[in-house]
């Protein structure tokens, strides 16, 4: 007998309680692979059979079904979601029919419904629609032309949409071509139900670029339709914790989203150690962390908040995954080890996690010690401990300059992995390599061993510039995040689809990487106005507004226009509020620009503009890079 089972949209207590009952019974278990989590296999019995189907072809797995019938077995086909939905189960009963072999179905949680519980959302929300499309792109499987996304967005109901998460740009243009207006609710709901389950809630036009921001390509659904208007969920594009494209500055009023960005997770599992774990949180507090210590035992009274330690420790630990930056351990590592392993990824993007001993004799930073910092918070909490730093990344035993390291404490994006990893190598090997970044952003002094500033680009090996890197370029980029000011003049009433354009334009024409972008700069005449408003909301740009004289006040050689001042009371709008906005965001007062002798406000701000104003269509834009420092440890 062959069953097919629905195992869920991810989560292990998903599946329902016929499903788990039959994989306990199964002598065979042929599973999807790509799809279904591996842990609900865990209730198999010894000396279950398990085939995964990413690696069969539907012959592979009929000959797998047709012998475990031979014997008599019981064979479960373990599907994602419901197995009825895009589960390609009929080809396979369809090869059982003809061997007489017998099958049965039994179904699952499909994961458009993981989706609606992800968000909150009812599907059939009564005056808005009553009616669930679900279809999905073409790809390899062929969609007949009747039902084409055009065809079926006629009717402008709710959509869910399988299989499509890599074709968002033609699915958007579909959907706004058949008729749903651009601005449509929608949303994207990225491994639902799982520890990283994410999701997005944006608008069928920039369904695309929200994708892309956060780099969805696959094992997600769309849904569209007015049902998602004011969906349960904070859009975790708003999220700081949540790293976009077009994130916003952390200026001073948006402190709060930076502590949220710092979140910490401790676990501790003895009395002592939970006391440890106590104290440890309260140090990471003041040093700007937002902590918090699960345990299984009480703690200190009076201490720091423990929350009891409910669950498995692999659970946590995927949550912790998905919503921290560090991950603290106050015990062995084994522990540690055993409670990460499925959800260790890449170094780029894995949280910091650190363990230490019950004794607090040493403090081991585990995993992502460079660009996840977790060897900068171990110095930092041996430090505070007296407990020994147990580091093991090359460089920093042997004292060497690390190119990622330096880009993670210097906010700057790390373009090309490969290219820094062949960087430290070969400075491990005793090889020196040019860097070359803005105008006094690099101290010589500071500068580590076997690091030699070069004026010459081309001979340079990292280029710190906030412009997109070229296709041919030989150094490795880092972009400086957040650091360049668009200031921006346009005539009242002008849409957001032109302002748009032009920031489009504008930042492709001089090269502006988007990642560079800290936000919008103008004056604040034009406080209300509508499309500059909506274009810093749509792309998630920080916006700067400033009074004509605090504008007029800054010295320096700025485009000029009479008519300008006539109307604004400033000669030029965009490339001073560009300069006073990146003058205000970034260091001020570092030696490099005291030994220019400026002073004031009104002389420094003017040598920021890195782009003079430009005019298209009565918009007016310039740029201006805020200063930094950089630090070398
Ligand atoms: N039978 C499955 C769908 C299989 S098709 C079900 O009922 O859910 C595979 C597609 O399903 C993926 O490309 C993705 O669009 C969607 N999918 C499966 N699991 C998902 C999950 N946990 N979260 C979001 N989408 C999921």
């Amino acid at each position: 007998m062959v069953y097919f089972v629905g195992a869920g949209p991810g989560a292990p207590d998903l599946i329902t309680v016929r499903g788990q009952r039959l994989i306990e019974q199964a002598d065979v278990i042929i599973y999807a692979g790509s799809l279904v989590n591996p842990e609900l296999l865990q209730a198999a019995k010894a000396g279950c059979q398990i085939h995964n189907s990413a690696f069969m072809t539907l012959e592979e797995v009929i000959a797998v079904m047709t012998a475990a019938e031979q014997e008599n077995k019981v064979c479960v086909r373990l599907h994602t979601g419901d197995p009825s939905i895009y589960g390609a189960i009929r080809e396979q009963m369809d090869e059982l029919q003809k061997r007489g072999i017998p099958y049965e179905s039994c179904p699952g949680v499909s994961s458009m419904f993981g989706a609606a519980a992800a968000l909150n959302l009812e599907y059939t929300l009564p005056g808005v629609s009553q009616t669930v499309i679900i279809s999905r792109t073409a790809g390899r499987t062929p969609v007949p032309e009747r039902e084409s996304i055009r065809q079926l967005a006629a009717h402008q109901s709710t959509m869910v949409l399988f299989l499509s998460a890599g074709q968002m740009e033609a699915l958007a243009e579909e959907l706004i071509g058949g008729g749903y207006p651009p601005e449509t609710p929608a949303a994207i709901v990225y491994k639902a139900s799982w520890p990283e389950e994410k999701t997005f809630l944006c608008r069928i036009d920039n369904l695309a670029e929200t994708a892309r921001a956060n780099k969805i390509t696959k094992t997600a659904l769309v849904i569209v339709g007015n049902v998602l208007q004011g969906a349960g969920q904070r859009s975790k594009l708003y999220d700081p914790t949540f790293s976009t494209e077009f994130r916003a500055a952390a200026e001073p009023e948006q402190q709060a989203d930076k502590m949220m960005s710092q979140n910490a997770a401790l676990a501790s599992f003895t009395q002592e150690g939970t006391q440890l774990a106590q104290g440890i949180a309260d140090y990471m507090e003041q040093e700007g962390w937002d902590c918090r210590v699960w345990s299984t035992h009480k703690g200190r009274e009076g201490g720091h908040e423990v929350i009891p330690l409910q669950v498995g420790l692999q659970d946590w630990a995927g949550k912790r995954f998905a919503d921290s930056r560090a991950l603290v351990f106050v015990g062995a590592s084994g522990i540690a080890v055993r409670a990460i392993a499925p959800f260790v990824k890449d170094k780029l993007t894995d949280p910091a996690v650190l363990v230490v001993d019950e004794a607090a004799k040493h403090v081991i930073p585990l995993l992502s010690g460079h660009v996840g910092g977790a060897n900068r918070l171990a110095k930092d909490l041996s430090d505070h401990l007296g407990a020994d730093p147990v580091l093991t990344t090359a460089t920093d035993v042997r004292g060497r300059f690390a190119v990622d390291t330096f880009a993670a404490e210097n906010g700057l994006v790390l373009t090309d992995r490969v290219k820094a990893k062949k960087i430290s190598a070969d400075i491990l090997a005793g090889q020196e390599i040019g860097i070359s970044g803005p105008e006094g952003w690099l101290g010589k002094e500071d500068l580590p061993h076997l690091i030699r500033q070069t004026e010459e680009a081309d001979a340079a090996r990292i280029l710190i510039d906030w412009r997109q890197p070229q296709e041919n370029e030989k150094a490795l980029c880092l972009i400086p995040e957040k650091s360049v000011w668009i200031g921006i003049g346009c005539k009242k009433g002008t849409s957001e689809k032109a302002l748009e354009e032009a920031f489009e334009e504008f930042l492709q024409s001089h090269r502006i990487d988007p990642r560079a972008v800290a936000g919008l700069a103008s004056i604040s005449l034009k406080k209300e106005e509508k499309g500059l408003l909506a274009l810093a909301e749509k792309r998630q740009l920080s916006l700067r507004f400033y009074e004509a004289e605090q504008l007029e006040g800054l010295a320096g050689d700025f485009s000029e226009s009479a008519f300008v001042r006539e109307q604004t009371g400033t000669s030029n709008v965009c490339e001073r509020a560009a300069c006073l906005a990146a003058w205000r965001s970034g260091e001020r007062d570092s030696a490099a620009w005291r030994s220019r002798e400026q002073d004031s406000e009104a002389r420094e701000a003017r040598d920021l503009l890195i782009v003079k104003k430009e005019k298209a269509d009565g918009i007016t834009l310039a740029a201006a890079l805020a200063y930094r420092r950089l630090k070398f440890e």
